[in-house]
């Protein structure tokens, strides 16, 4: 089969990935599946993990097949799978999970001890097959074809994992933030729009992002290319602050917002990666706000957000792209050329 495979670090996203012609993923364990992959989101995860920004964080072992956010149909299962059966469609969860770490025991399975990431520690979907789990599938509710939902596996559901967290936080009344409307942050607008009454505000470089965001339920926007994001916030909010701010940027100046954008004891979520956090100590203590990490979502969490899928509330704004094109998806992402989520189809 084909798939699209990293062999060296690079910066030059032209030709990052190689097509690559490889043997097709077989049943070697009973609660193995293997999956026709139909759409594969291309994160900009994706692009990181090219320039090799993951390699002192997990280990990879080179080539591997990247693509992480994959969904398709069944079409082989382990001797001991009930979950689903062969022609299923399903959206598989990016984390291959053990079941029986206490993690897993406790429903945290990012946290799993002996976990494998499709597309960054194993091979993943931009592919025509992928090999996965029982634990790590869910069959689609029908009426909800794979390639529909395929960005929900990782940019869904680690956007809908920080809008739940800050939602629990998130009275009538109150603001939210969302920093960068991309492929996770169109979702995680979203998400706070169906589970809050908060009012949100939405931040973006881009004017086609925040048409999205105004579209998707943002009452006010911001462009900091010509806007001040931190006076314009406070007229906003009257002062006061946003009590939960969704960072999908977390770049240096996005970071460097929070003591003056967040409102006392709330949270500012790192969700997008790749710059720092400066602030003095003392900014933390005056006004007890806090930095709050994220790392993609639950498994339960993607059920849940598959719940909002189907009954309408969490729209996706794709473009779709044939599986030799995939360079060419990174070099757009790279030069903000993608609105909402690229979809490769393998
Ligand atoms: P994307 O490129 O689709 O979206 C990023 C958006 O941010 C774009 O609309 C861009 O215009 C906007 N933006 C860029 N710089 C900005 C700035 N300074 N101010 C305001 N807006 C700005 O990217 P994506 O695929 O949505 O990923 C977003 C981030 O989340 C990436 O860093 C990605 O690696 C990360 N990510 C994290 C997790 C996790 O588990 N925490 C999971 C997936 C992706
Ligand atoms: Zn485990």
């Amino acid at each position: 089969m084909q798939a699209a495979r990293l062999h060296e670090y690079t910066h030059d996203m032209t030709d990052g990935l190689s097509i690559d012609e490889v043997d097709r993923p077989v049943v070697d364990g009973s609660n193995d599946v293997i999956v026709e992959v139909e759409g594969a989101g291309w994160c900009q995860t994706d692009n990181h993990i090219i320039e090799g920004m993951w390699e002192e964080f997990v280990p990879q072992p080179l080539p591997m097949t990247l693509g992480h956010e994959n969904a398709g149909t069944v079409v082989e299962t382990g001797s001991e799978v009930d979950l689903v059966s062969e022609g299923d469609p399903v959206i598989c969860h990016p984390v291959q999970t053990c079941g029986t770490c206490r993690p897993c025991r406790l429903g945290e399975t990012m946290y799993c001890e002996n976990s494998a990431f499709n597309g960054l520690t194993t091979d993943g979907g931009f592919a025509e097959y992928l090999h996965t789990s029982e634990r790590s599938v869910i069959p689609l509710p029908d009426g909800v074809e794979p390639i529909d939902i395929a960005p929900h596996a990782d940019a869904g559901i680690t956007a809908y994992h920080a809008a739940k967290k800050a939602v629990a936080d998130l009275n009538p009344g109150d603001h939210a933030v969302v920093i960068g409307v991309g492929g996770l942050g169109h979702i995680g607008l979203q998400c706070l729009d169906a589970m809050s009454a908060a009012r949100i505000t939405a931040v973006d470089l881009k004017e086609s992002a925040l048409d999205l965001a105004e579209r998707y339920g943002a009452d006010n926007v911001i462009n900091p290319s010509d806007e001040d994001v931190r006076s314009e916030l406070d007229g906003i909010t009257d002062g006061a602050g946003a009590t939960q701010v969704l960072d999908f940027v977390g770049a240096d100046e996005t970071t460097a917002y929070a003591p003056d954008i967040t409102a006392a004891g709330g949270d500012h979520h790192i969700i997008g990666y790749g710059g720092h956090i400066h602030e003095p100590s003392q900014a933390l203590v005056d006004g007890e706000f806090s930095f709050v990490g994220n790392i993609v979502g639950r498994y339960a969490e993607l059920q849940e957000l598959v719940a909002l899928v189907e009954q309408d509330d969490v729209d996706l704004h794709t473009s779709r792209f044939d599986l030799n094109e995939v360079n060419r998806v990174a070099e757009k992402l790279e030069h903000g050329e993608i609105d909402g989520r690229a979809v490769i189809t393998p």
